[in-house]
């Protein structure tokens, strides 16, 4: 099959569809590879490594949109894209099509077959094209939290890990899944007291029998919630209802009982944010204060580490990309239901029940 790979237009993206890696994969099992002049740099690949991977350099995206029988990227195509997209081309990339009418319209009005990363599923029920941003958010969480909390970001100028003698700081992760465990992960690794709290007692049993004494875990209560924010130097939020806005599960009110200059990080920012103060910010402007609490909300934490980032995507898309090349998307689709889950439009329709509910729009 002929693949090709654009570069990301999407402002502040520097994330890319294809690692060298995936393209020397996809060149030894008898593919063709496209890629764009550029595609690879904010992701600190040279046009030089793909081409050693075997992949063909082109100048132009409009070259690879014409060109190739299916397109690999990271973020859902922007209006011009969408616009190159033709009947029977396969497109493999994060679409998010439900808030989204006019991708949506454009998608199938171009005919094209699209496999949208997150609707794809795994055995366990989970989202295996989703994990690894989730892996990369909630690890990075605590990173960006013990920079804001340093005096000159405004933070209580508290070190995380404490030093002989002082007392660590204190981390509450609010949402004990992808991103919460990773975050805890951390926050224990860098030497917080950290106490995960969540509503799914499966979950709080799993993260107790795996991570034993390394973080404390409690049940989501408001009491519990309330009284852990009011002594907490950072709060992580991580929580995730699947098709609905994130509970706003630290108030306005409850800022005034904690210790100024705390932290919040609010990574479900993405789904509205689960602190009723929070609003979305960019890696250029991340933090903002709130009576006296200091907030980053980035909704797009991944880009700040665009090259770990696209490697992770990376190694989760590719068995996926290789039998779409290998066996034409029907028959692959067809083998494995976990990657027809992720055929979202298709050929004029729309083929993923979510979507067209949301949209109330025939399916
Ligand atoms: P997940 O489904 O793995 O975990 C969410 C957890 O929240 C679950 O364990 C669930 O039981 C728990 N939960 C739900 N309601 C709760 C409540 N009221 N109190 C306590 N816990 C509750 O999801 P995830 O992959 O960890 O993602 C978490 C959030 O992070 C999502 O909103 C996701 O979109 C977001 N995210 C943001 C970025 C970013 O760049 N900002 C990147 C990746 C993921």
């Amino acid at each position: 099959m002929k693949i090709g790979c654009v570069r990301e237009i999407k402002p502040q993206e520097f994330r890319v569809g294809m690692t060298p890696f995936a393209v020397h994969e996809a060149v030894a099992q008898g593919h063709a590879v496209m890629i764009e002049a550029g595609a690879g740099q904010g992701a600190g690949y040279a046009d030089a490594d793909y081409a050693a991977a075997g992949a063909t350099v082109v100048a132009e995206a409009a070259t690879v949109w014409a060109e190739a029988e299916m397109v690999v990227k990271v973020k859902e195509p922007q209006a011009e894209e969408r616009a190159q997209l033709r009947r029977g081309q396969v497109l493999f990339t994060y679409l998010h099509l439900a808030p989204d009418p006019a991708q949506t319209a454009d998608l199938v009005a171009s005919g094209a077959t699209c496999i949208a990363y997150e609707t794809v599923t795994d055995r366990m029920g989970g989202l295996p094209l989703l994990a690894p941003m989730s892996e990369v958010a909630g690890r990075l969480a605590p990173q960006v939290g013990a920079w804001a909390l340093q005096k000159a970001n405004g933070g209580r100028g508290v070190l995380l890990g404490g030093v002989p003698g002082v007392l660590p700081a204190r981390v509450l992760v609010i949402g004990g899944g992808v991103v919460g465990t990773q975050a805890a992960r951390v926050a224990a690794g860098m030497g917080a007291d950290v106490t995960v709290l969540d509503r799914a007692l499966p979950r709080l049993r799993y993260l107790d029998d795996v991570f034993g004494r390394a973080f404390h875990t409690g049940y989501a209560s408001a009491a519990l919630t309330a009284e852990l924010v009011a002594t907490a130097d950072l709060v992580i939020g991580a929580v995730l209802v699947p098709g609905a806005a994130a509970p706003k599960l630290v108030t306005r009110a409850m800022l005034s009982t904690m210790r100024p200059g705390a932290v919040l990080v609010d990574v479900a920012i993405d789904q509205g944010g689960c602190f009723e103060t929070s609003h979305a910010t960019t890696h250029q402007d991340p933090i903002y204060e709130v009576d006296g609490i200091v907030h980053y909300c980035v909704a797009n934490m991944p880009g700040a580490v665009a090259r770990t980032a696209t490697q992770a995507l990376g190694h989760a898309t590719l068995p996926f990309l290789l039998a779409l090349a290998g066996k034409g998307w029907r028959q692959a689709c067809l083998d494995n239901a976990h990657l027809r889950a992720g055929l979202n439009v298709h050929a004029g329709r729309i083929t993923c029940a979510p979507v067209a509910e949301a949209l109330r729009l025939p399916y």
